[in-house]
């Protein structure tokens, strides 16, 4: 069995493997739309704070951290580093 802190790091690696930061498009503020791994499902993820983002996938309704998500909190902590990094 899993821990919790597996199951995270196992979602935010599938994400690196789908893309990474660019695999979520940013759709407004918080909102970023996500590919499936089929190409043709897409996912729109609300990212509510550094921690916390929801999906509209079937693992996201059911309240699981998924790499959707994932993938859009690496793309929202890539962009604010870009604010700062020269
Ligand atoms: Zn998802």
């Amino acid at each position: 069995m899993a821990t919790v802190r597996e199951q995270v790091e196992g979602r935010i690696r599938a994400a690196w493997v789908n893309g990474g930061p660019s695999a979520a498009i940013p759709r407004g503020s918080s909102r970023y739309v996500v590919t499936g791994r089929d190409g043709h499902a897409r996912y729109t993820v609300h990212v509510l704070s550094i921690e916390r983002a929801t999906c509209d996938c079937p693992a996201g309704l059911h309240d699981r951290f998924c790499w959707h998500a994932a993938s859009a909190l690496l793309r929202r902590a890539a962009d604010a580093a870009m604010v700062t990094v020269r």
